[in-house]
């Protein structure tokens, strides 16, 4: 297939160009580097600079490069603090960024599209277990704008001959097995855990800050299904090759049926090192547990996750010590 990544230079794209070009297809990654790194450019991907909010960005870039098979979409805002302060940014670019991108893909007729989408449209979950069937209801920024990008292919995709699928991804963590991409650890405004985590355990950062432990949980710290990069970008792969055999559009949750507190986090990175942490107050827009179901996923694309925690944490921790 000939793949167009928006997004190929970030965390989640350049895994899913790793997993493209190992398996043989050709990939032109767009991307506007702003939390992207060059060097996650694979050497065997075409790179364009460019940015999906801008029209003559997207218009140029289609204009020489044509017959996509599928688009995947992964250039968005993605952190929740972040959105609570910001969110007039995240509207912007995640919305304005898939409406601009969409009425492209209308124009130049590329009618195939794979989206990130996030568990964060749930918001506080009514069940332990995520279905794709659940009630939507965000409870930050965030979820709102990917919730909305999710109507918004969808009601394109009544109208125009586009067909969609959609992921909603749980937390994803860790990094590939060749140790050349992975999570973008110059960043200095890290909020995830696993990197947080990983900088504790070697020493970069003092200490780790447990945000609430006074949650409805079994210990009482928030429970979230983390999943390895690497198994999610195999589902979207999965994922274009369905749409290209000619099956239906789909919407499916990527995680692992299995959720870990803070504190058992905490537990499995002793394996590797100390852990310093200190029980601070709550985070706001933190959702005390959240998981997915996969039986969809796994009924629909025979797709299952194969990496354990211990692998996320050993790849995180195995890549961060190779680039600092
Ligand atoms: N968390 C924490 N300390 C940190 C970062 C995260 O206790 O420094 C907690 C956070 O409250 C949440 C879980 O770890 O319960 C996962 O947070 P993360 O930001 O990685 O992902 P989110 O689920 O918010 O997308």
């Amino acid at each position: 297939m000939k793949a167009l990544v928006i997004g190929g230079a970030g965390y989640i794209g350049s895994h899913l160009v790793y997993e493209l070009i190992r398996d043989n297809h050709e990939v032109i990654i767009f991307d506007n580097l702003s939390t992207g790194n060059k060097n996650n450019v694979h050497s065997k991907a075409k790179f364009y600079l460019g940015d999906i909010t801008n029209n003559e960005d997207l218009v140029s870039l289609l204009s020489k490069e044509s017959n996509f098979d599928v688009v995947f979409h992964f250039a968005a805002k993605l952190i929740v603090s972040e959105s609570m302060e910001k969110p007039l940014e995240y509207y912007y670019n995640n919305v304005e960024g898939v409406r601009t991108l969409l009425e492209n893909m209308n124009k130049f007729k590329l009618n195939k599209i794979i989206f990130s989408s996030t568990a964060a449209v749930y918001g506080n979950p009514i069940k332990d277990i995520c279905e794709e069937e659940d009630l939507t209801n965000p409870i930050n920024p965030y979820g709102e704008t990917k919730l909305i990008c999710e109507k918004m292919i969808k009601w394109c995709s009544h109208v125009n001959n586009l067909k969609y699928g959609i992921f909603r991804y749980f937390n994803v963590a860790g990094g590939d097995k060749s140790l050349e991409i992975g999570y973008d650890y110059h960043n200095p405004n890290k909020t995830h855990l696993i990197p947080i985590i990983t900088e504790v355990a070697l020493g970069i950062r003092e200490k780790l800050n447990v945000y609430g432990n006074d949650y409805d949980t079994r210990d009482g710290t928030c429970i979230r299904d983390y999943i390895h990069v690497t198994d999610l970008a195999k589902a979207h792969l999965l994922g274009a090759k369905h749409l290209l055999s000619g099956n239906d559009s789909f919407l499916l949750n990527l995680g692992s049926n299995n959720g870990y507190s803070v504190l058992e986090i905490i537990e499995a990175t002793k394996k590797y090192a100390q852990i310093n942490y200190e029980i601070s107050k709550r985070r706001e827009g933190d959702p005390s547990i959240l998981i997915a179901s996969n039986e969809k996923a796994k009924e629909v694309l025979n797709w299952r996750p194969e990496l354990k925690l211990d692998d996320i944490i050993k790849t995180s921790i195995e890549y961060c010590k190779k680039i600092l």
